[in-house]
C-alpha cells in the first residue's frame, strides 16, 4: 500500500515537516550521489508562487547534507518561456542562494536515450538524472491548464532541457496524447521521493497563475500515483478523470484509487478551490503559450563565424549528433536536431544563435 504523508508547515518551520518526511520515508544517503530538483518553471519572484519555494528547497538540502551524501546536485531545466534562463531562473527565484553551493546547471550537458516513437524515437535528459542514485523531486502544489494538477508526475518534465519540451507538447497534439507522453518521460527516470510544496499553493489558470491559496501543508510520498491522486483529491478533482493518471496506473507505476493509499494526516478537500477547465482547454486556448511553443519548435541553433573558434565543444556535445564541422564551423542537421540548446549552452563563445 503506497503511502501519502500530510503535515502542516510554514516557510518558517518547514524544516520540521522536512524532519517527519525523512522519518517516515527513511532513506539511506551515504555515499549516494543525489539529484534535488524543485519546480523552477521561469525565472519569478518566490512570492508568486510559481517555482518551489526556496525556504522548502533549503530544508531539504540542509537535511540531506547531513546524510553525508557523496554529492548534491541541485537543479532544473525551466519551461517555454525561460529556455536559456537557468541561472537567471535560480536567481531570481531565491533558489540559487537556497541551493547553498549544489546549483548546477543541467541543462549543459545531456544524454540520449530511447522514447515512444510514437512522440520521437529519442529525447535528450540532463544526464545528472541518469546517473545519480537517489532523486528528490520538490513539486509545487498548482494547477496546470493541460494537465490540470501540476504535481509529482508532472514536475520531472524538467528533466528535459532545452526546447524539447516545446517539440514534445506539438507532436503530443491533443490533451489525451499529451497526458500519455508525460508518463513516457515520467518512467524514463522514476524519483525516489517526492516533497510537495503546498504551504502556499496555486489554484486557477495555472502553472502560472496570480491566484494563490494558503494551504499550510507540505506533502510527501515514494510514490508519484499515490502523490498526485491525493493533490487531485485535495484540489476537488477526481483523480480516475485524469488520464496521466490512468496511464501510470495501467503501466504498473502505482494505484490512484484512494482506498489504496495510506493517508498518514489529514486528508481534507480544499472548498472552492478553482481548477482549470477540465480536460487541458486553458492551455489550448492560450493564444500566448501556443505562439511560443510554436516558435520554439522552429528554431534551429546556428554558430557565428566572427565569434566561433572551431573548438567543436559543441559537436562533441550533442546527444543526437546533429552537429558536424564544416569548413571549421559547426552546421547543424535540421532533421536530426532535438531543439534541446545544450549547444547554445555549452559554447564557451557564446557563438551559437537562435535562428
Ligand atoms: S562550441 Fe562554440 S566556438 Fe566551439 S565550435 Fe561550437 S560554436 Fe564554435
Ligand atoms: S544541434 Fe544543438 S540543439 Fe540540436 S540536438 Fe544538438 S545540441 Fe541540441
Amino acid at each position: 500500500m503506497s503511502k501519502v504523508m500530510i503535515h502542516s508547515a510554514t516557510y518558517e518551520n518547514v524544516h520540521q515537516a522536512v524532519d517527519r518526511v525523512f522519518e517516515r520515508f527513511p532513506m539511506k544517503l551515504k555515499g549516494k550521489r543525489i539529484l534535488i530538483k524543485p519546480n523552477v518553471l521561469r525565472a519569478s519572484k518566490a512570492e508568486e508562487g510559481i517555482v518551489t519555494h526556496p525556504a522548502v528547497l533549503r530544508a531539504v538540502v540542509e537535511k540531506v547534507e547531513k546524510m553525508h551524501p557523496a554529492s548534491i546536485v541541485v537543479g532544473d531545466n525551466p519551461g517555454a518561456f525561460s529556455y536559456g534562463a537557468n541561472e537567471e531562473s535560480f536567481k531570481k527565484t531565491g533558489l540559487m542562494e537556497a541551493s547553498v553551493g549544489y546549483y548546477q546547471n543541467i541543462g549543459s550537458d545531456s544524454q540520449k536515450v530511447d522514447f515512444n516513437p510514437d512522440f520521437l524515437s529519442t529525447v535528450s535528459l540532463s544526464r545528472v538524472v541518469m546517473e545519480v542514485d537517489i532523486i528528490i523531486s520538490l513539486p509545487k502544489f498548482k494547477t496546470h491548464g493541460l494537465t490540470v494538477i501540476s504535481g509529482a508526475i508532472k514536475n520531472s518534465y524538467g528533466f528535459l532541457p532545452g526546447a524539447q519540451k516545446a517539440k514534445l507538447h506539438k507532436v503530443a497534439g491533443r490533451p489525451e496524447r499529451f497526458h500519455e507522453m508525460l508518463i513516457d518521460v515520467f518512467r524514463l527516470r522514476v524519483p525516489d521521493l517526492f516533497l510537495v510544496d503546498a504551504v502556499v499553493g496555486m489554484e486557477g489558470n495555472g502553472p502560472a497563475s496570480p491566484e494563490l491559496r494558503n494551504i499550510g501543508l507540505i506533502l510527501a510520498s515514494d510514490n508519484a500515483v499515490a502523490m498526485d491522486a491525493v493533490i487531485a483529491a485535495m484540489m476537488g478533482c477526481e483523480p480516475d478523470r485524469l488520464r496521466f493518471l490512468q496511464k501510470a496506473k495501467e503501466i504498473g507505476l502505482g494505484d490512484y484509487d484512494l482506498s489504496t493509499i495510506e493517508v498518514i494526516g489529514e486528508l481534507k478537500q480544499l472548498l472552492g478551490f478553482k481548477l482549470p477547465p477540465l480536460g487541458g482547454e486553458a492551455s489550448i486556448n492560450n493564444k500566448a503559450l501556443r505562439t511560443r511553443l510554436h516558435d520554439l519548435t522552429l528554431l534551429l541553433p546556428q554558430a557565428d563565424p566572427e565569434l566561433c573558434t572551431g573548438c567543436g565543444t559543441c559537436v562533441d556535445q550533442c546527444a543526437a549528433l546533429a552537429l558536424s564541422m564544416n569548413d571549421n564551423l559547426p552546421q547543424v542537421d535540421a532533421d536530426t536536431c532535438i531543439t534541446c540548446f545544450c549547444c547554445q549552452e555549452i559554447c564557451p563563445e557564446k557563438a551559437i544563435t537562435l535562428k
